[in-house]
């Protein structure tokens, strides 16, 4: 089920568990490898959660994240399939109800429901991505998400109000494209940070992070900005960061 709305700045946020395990293999390594400079133990284990966020804002609704897809999907190293389709049922949303897809990024844990059978699973949605992430997909990302979406695409460059009320931030690093979206205070940061512990420590770098360096200057603007925290991998979907 999904977890409990907050209501932001006129903003109904509901957070919806696509899925919740460790990661798997090809890409999983001992945490120190994963997180360079953290002082985690080589045999601490990691559950990840995989959060996409459901807005109701003004009468129109907006999905953050498509979660890994189906039993297909590219993401073979998160828990499959998702179960964002029953989530967002449970929560009211048909499929042809969404607006607007905010894709964080064109990771397959996030981008991974974008598409089904070929064609948009949102079909009367807009899907927002930065311009700098459609141009630095390549390879399956490119011909089974970007390119099925078509006219559904809405490229946008830096940042942009997606509908009233809510805002997407190009947040470069994780991908060059990465963005989140800002709701009020509170800041959808998809994988601007992945583990608790880089929020202890906002230097801690991920071994994934396209520009590590990047991320964490990028890292310190946004949360430097932000009263709370709605993460995509944490076990918590909201984080008070200050009051
Ligand atoms: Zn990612
Ligand atoms: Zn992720």
């Amino acid at each position: 089920m999904p977890y409990e709305p907050r209501v932001v700045a006129g903003v109904e946020i509901t957070p919806l568990c696509d899925a919740v395990g460790p990661m798997g293999p090809p890409i999983r390594k001992p945490l120190p490898e994963m997180f360079p400079g953290s002082s985690f133990g080589p045999d601490e284990e990691w559950v990840l959660h995989f959060h996409c966020y459901l807005l109701r804002a003004g009468g129109r609704t907006v999905l953050v994240d498509t979660g890994i897809g189906g039993a297909d999907s590219p993401a073979t190293w998160a828990p499959l399939p998702g179960r964002l389709g029953a989530e967002l049922a449970a929560a009211g949303v048909a499929p042809a109800d969404v607006d607007v897809v905010v894709v964080t990024h064109l990771h397959s844990d996030h981008a991974g429901g974008c598409v089904v059978d070929g064609a948009p699973a949102y079909p009367n949605a807009r899907y927002v991505l930065q311009r700098a992430e459609v141009e630095w997909a390549s390879g399956p990302v490119r011909e089974r998400i970007v390119e099925p979406l078509g006219e559904s695409l809405d490229v946008i460059d830096g940042d942009a109000e997606a509908v009233p009320g809510v805002r997407v931030l190009h947040a470069p690093g994780h991908t060059p494209g990465h963005q989140c979206v800002a709701v009020g205070d509170v800041l959808i940061s998809g994988d601007l940070l992945h583990h608790p512990a880089q929020l202890a420590d906002l230097s801690i770098r991920y071994v994934y992070d396209e520009d590590p360096d990047l991320a964490v200057r990028t890292r310190r603007d946004l949360l430097a900005r932000a009263a709370v925290l709605a993460p995509a991998h944490f076990p918590q979907p909201f984080i008070t960061l200050r009051n």
